[in-house]
């Protein structure tokens, strides 16, 4: 995203203005004059890959002072929500993977957002039916209790070695001074103009007083959120849960700030201070499996990545071995990607309220048997029903979830496209963070709670909404509840040495993005900058035998080859943005980020070697 530098144009005018000020372009040297940071970097002592230079300088600037993977990866993350706030931030929650180098393990820190206590279902509904997606996207109702600050307060107590206070200061820095306004922010102000018109505080921060998106080249500075970001360094985690700003986000979420005169039906939310005070990250163990002899580490439950990766690499390994042709290859990944997706779609959900079969689903056998579809040499021209996990589920237990026929899809499953981003950070010690975070949709709820500087999340729209109020699914809402996530945070390892870090943004096409990446570097040799760039194509069961792909996948001869077998692939255009880290054995990194979508990222090391 963020490949310009830090504008030197930054205006005093704009200290002491309203919620948020930008100041238009200051003439300046051309273009040529300016330096694009690489996506690309090699070496030692640590590194850190993200979507945006000042993102990556900050986990850069921790690391050389000493600070961990962990805080470097915070760091990162509070950076984001500055330069970033239409993908992630303090608003929103996501996931965290670190592996601590010295107890030699993998731990998974889950911050997902919450349903409030009182988001009964039927209040999803209306007549009958679930209520419109395109109301619940900007509503009340879609935001989940916030889990960004609790996860980043844990991770640091847990495993960093530097207090919230301290890893937050460079955010403050970059929202206090500002940043240069470059063309995929304002792109993505413009996609979300119509909405944040509607309500004062979002057209306050992100517009200009003639309602429009700042230019490129203006400095956006956001001083509510240095505020914010000063509150917690003070307070802590409770001024968020508790304090003023639990306040403040429950008045947004029960008395939306509608502009005058805007004509949107904007449903309040339920959520009350008591759901913010009982909000709780949780550490949970990540879900392991093994692939060709590496060892992979993903989130598990409510994130759908961990198994749904781990399965597709089982199918693999059972069904497609290293002798075929990469077109063959291709189309038994394609294959495994649709079978695994429709035992995700049918048996994951919240471990506190589905009691789904991974035992089963992550069973060698179970791939064995799962997969043999996947030897035939034609598409699948329907969608695939759901395995039968049970008989390889062993003493654990699950429960047959009864999944209705008709639900409207979650958010993630809608729309390929869509923000939420991620950060790949590494340390001297060796310790290693793999973390993506979201608000969900480009700009989330569209709401930004007053004062504070920052956009509340719309997680909630991941649910899935059977078409009857009350008929059982693994992701329908229930109070208390965390939506269904495909944010897929993994680490890599072989023989106990870690080969990669990796995650990626694109709602349900994150999982086939991590996963077609990973399948480059480990099953076709790609360099992990080379594996990130390539074309992507994205099967999740499909009604039909057209995958997803991006327009330089169809142009490429494996699609044609695809297309002999009777593959059909539909232009989405790009997917995803992936940063990553690989670890080499002499002990250096390659620290990499996206080169091109979503304007391109930023990667670097403590001590470049080339
Ligand atoms: N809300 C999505 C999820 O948790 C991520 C959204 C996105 O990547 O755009 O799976």
């Amino acid at each position: 995203m963020r490949r310009l530098l830090f504008s030197v144009s930054a205006s005093l005018l704009c200290l002491g203005l309203g919620p948020g000020c930008a100041t238009s372009p200051a003439p300046r040297p051309e273009a040529a004059a300016r330096t694009l940071p690489a996506s690309t970097a090699t070496g030692r002592g640590g590194g850190a890959a993200t979507v945006d230079v000042r993102a990556t300088s900050a986990a850069l600037e921790v690391l050389r002072s000493g600070g961990n993977a962990v805080d470097a990866a915070v760091a990162a993350a509070s950076v984001l929500g500055v330069t970033d706030p239409y993908s992630c931030g303090i608003g929103g929650g996501g996931f965290l993977v670190a592996y601590l180098a010295r107890e030699g393990r993998v731990v998974t820190l889950d911050h997902r957002e919450t349903a409030p206590a009182g988001l009964e279902r039927a209040l999803l509904y209306e007549n009958g039916a679930p209520l419109p997606f395109g109301e619940l996207v900007t509503s009340g109702l879609s935001v989940g209790v916030p889990g960004s600050l609790l996860g980043w307060s844990e991770a640091l107590r847990r495993y960093g070695s530097r207090s919230l206070a301290e890893v937050l200061q460079p955010a403050i820095r970059v929202a206090e001074q500002g940043f240069e306004v470059d063309a995929t922010f304002h792109e993505q102000t413009r996609h979300n103009v119509e909405r944040f018109r509607d309500f004062t505080p979002s057209a306050a921060l992100f517009l200009g007083p003639d309602g429009r998106p700042w230019p490129v080249g203006a400095t956006f500075k956001n001083p509510g959120l240095a505020r914010t970001y000063r509150l917690v360094a003070e307070g802590g985690a409770p001024v968020f849960y508790r304090g003023e700003i639990a306040r403040a986000i429950v008045s947004t979420v029960t008395r939306p700030p509608l502009a005058p005169g805007a004509s949107r039906t904007v449903r309040p939310g339920v959520m009350r201070m008591e759901d913010l005070a009982r909000y709780e990250a949780i550490v949970r163990p990540p879900v392991t499996s093994t692939y060709r002899g590496y060892t992979l580490y993903g989130m598990g439950s409510p994130g759908s990545g961990g198994v749904t990766l781990a399965l597709t690499l089982n199918l693999l390994e059972a069904h497609a071995p290293a002798s075929l042709s990469r077109a063959e290859f291709l189309h038994r990944y394609l294959e495994a990607s649709r079978l695994a997706f429709a035992d995700r779609n049918a048996f994951l959900g919240d471990p506190a309220f589905v009691s789904a079969p991974e035992a089963g689903l992550l069973s060698r056998e179970y791939a064995v048997r799962r997969g043999a579809t996947l030897e035939g040499t034609r598409a699948s021209t329907t969608a695939a029903l759901p395995g039968n996990p049970f008989p390889h589920q062993g003493p654990a237990r699950a429960v047959l979830p009864r999944v209705p026929e008709v639900a409207r899809p979650a958010a993630e499953e809608q729309v390929p496209n869509k923000e939420t981003t991620h950060i790949t950070t590494s340390d001297a010690a060796g310790n290693i963070v793999a973390y993506t975070c979201t608000i969900e949709g480009e700009g989330g709820n569209g709401m930004v709670v007053p004062g504070y500087g920052f956009l509340l999340n719309n997680e909630l729209t991941d649910f899935d909404l059977p078409a009857a109020v009350d008929a059982p699914h693994p992701n329908a809402p229930a109070p208390g509840k965390r939506p269904r996530s495909s944010m897929s945070p993994v680490l890599v390892f072989k023989d106990g040495a870690p080969v990669l870090a990796l995650g990626s943004p694109g709602g349900a096409t994150i999982i086939t993005t991590v996963g077609q990446t990973l399948v480059n570097h480990l099953d076709f040799g790609m360099p992990i900058e080379q594996a990130l760039a390539a074309p992507r194509v994205s099967q999740r069961n499909s009604p039909d035998h057209r995958s997803q792909a991006e327009p330089a996948f169809i142009a490429s001869p494996e699609a044609a080859a695809l297309g002999e077998l009777g593959h059909g692939f539909t232009d989405v255009g790009p997917m995803g943005a992936l940063t990553a880290i690989r670890f080499h054995p002499d002990g250096t990194v390659t620290a990499a980020a996206e080169p091109t979508r979503r304007g391109g990222g930023s990667a670097m090391v403590v001590e470049p070697v080339k």
